[in-house]
C-alpha cells in the first residue's frame, strides 16, 4: 500500500461527484470571487478556482479591483449578499495592506460565507454545529476520512495558529474525538510534542522545517506549507528526510493543496444546498 496520501486523486474524485451532483441541479449555483491589487500568487489562486467552477459546472464571476475603499466594497458586496442568484462569495486574501479584512469578510452574509471565515461561521464550528468551513482544514478532514485514518483517540498535533487553517483544524478534529496539542511559535519543546503525535498537521509556511527527529515512527504526516524555492514548491515537512519513518505523508505539491480548491466548490454546492 502507498504511503503516498495522494491529494491530486482524492481531489479529482471529489470534483466528479460534484459535477454529477450540480447536473442534476435545475438552476446552477454561483460563486463570486473578489480581488483587489495586485498580488501574483492571488492572480493563480483565481485562476485556479475558475477553472475547478467551469469545469464543476459552478456559474463563476470574479470581480477584480485595481483599488477600492473599505466602505465601497462592503457596498458591492450587499448588494451580492442581497442578490438571490449569488450562490457564495469569497474576498481573495491577502488584501492590500490599508484594508480592514476582517471587517471586510464580516460583511458577507454567512450563508454565502464559502471561505467560512465570518465570525459566524466559526463560532458555529466551535459549538460542533453545521456550519461552511474553512476549505483546507475541511479538504484535510476528507483526505483523512477518504485514507480510512481514524481520529477518534488519537493524538494530533497540529502546528500553526491561522484563523485560516490551524484554529479550525483543531475545532473539526475535537469535535471528531481527537486529541488535540496545538503548537506555534512560542511553544517550548516543540520536538517532545511532536514526537507523541499519532497524525501531525504542520501549517507554519517554513521551508521543510519538520525533520525526523520531530516525528513519531508509524504516524501520519499532514503537511499544509506551501514554500516557493528557486521556482520549485517545498513543504512545512523534509518529505525525503521523514519518509521512512512515517505510515502516511502527504506530498507537496500534490496533497493537501489540491483539496483546498476542490473543498471551496463543495462549499459552495452545500451553500445551494442549505439555501433549496
Ligand atoms: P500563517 O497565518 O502565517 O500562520 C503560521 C503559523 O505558524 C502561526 O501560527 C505561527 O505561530 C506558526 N509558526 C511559525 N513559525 C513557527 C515555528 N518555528 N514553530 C512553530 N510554529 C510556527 O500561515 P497559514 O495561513 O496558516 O499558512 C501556513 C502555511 O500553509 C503557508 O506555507 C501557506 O502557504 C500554507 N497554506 C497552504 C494551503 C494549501 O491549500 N495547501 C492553504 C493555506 C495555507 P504564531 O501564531 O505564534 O506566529
Amino acid at each position: 500500500m502507498s504511503k503516498i496520501i495522494d491529494g491530486k486523486k482524492i481531489s479529482l474524485e471529489i470534483k466528479e461527484e460534484l459535477k454529477e451532483k450540480v447536473s442534476k441541479m435545475k438552476v446552477k449555483p454561483t460563486l463570486v470571487v473578489i480581488s483587489v491589487g495586485d498580488n501574483p500568487a492571488s492572480s493563480v489562486y483565481v485562476k485556479q478556482k475558475e477553472k475547478c467552477a467551469n469545469y464543476i459546472g459552478i456559474n463563476y464571476k470574479h470581480i477584480h479591483y485595481d483599488s477600492i475603499s473599505d466602505d465601497l466594497l462592503i457596498n458591492e458586496i450587499n448588494k451580492l449578499n442581497n442578490d438571490d442568484k449569488i450562490t457564495g462569495i469569497i474576498v481573495q486574501l491577502p488584501l492590500p495592506n490599508k484594508m480592514d479584512e476582517i471587517k471586510i469578510v464580516n460583511s458577507i452574509i454567512p450563508s454565502k460565507d464559502v471561505d467560512g471565515l465570518t465570525y459566524l461561521n466559526a463560532g458555529l464550528l466551535l459549538n460542533n454545529k453545521t456550519s461552511l468551513v474553512s476549505c483546507t482544514p475541511k479538504g484535510i478532514m476528507e483526505l483523512l476520512k477518504r485514507e480510512n485514518i481514524k481520529l477518534e483517540g488519537s493524538n494530533v498535533v497540529v502546528i500553526g495558529r491561522s484563523i485560516l487553517v490551524g484554529k479550525p483544524m483543531m475545532n473539526l478534529l475535537i469535535n471528531a474525538n481527537a486529541t488535540v496539542t496545538l503548537c506555534h511559535s512560542k511553544t517550548k519543546d516543540l520536538e517532545k510534542i511532536t514526537k507523541k503525535a499519532d497524525i501531525l498537521i504542520v501549517a507554519i509556511g517554513k521551508n521543510r522545517f519538520i525533520k525526523r527527529d520531530m516525528v513519531k515512527r508509524g504516524s501520519i504526516i499532514i503537511d499544509v506549507g506551501i514554500n516557493r524555492i528557486d521556482g520549485k514548491l517545498y513543504g512545512d515537512v523534509d518529505f525525503d528526510d521523514v519518509y521512512k519513518k512515517v505510515k502516511k505523508i502527504t506530498p507537496v505539491p500534490g496533497g493537501v493543496g489540491p483539496m483546498t480548491v476542490v473543498m471551496l466548490m463543495k462549499n459552495v454546492c452545500d451553500a445551494y444546498e442549505t439555501k433549496n
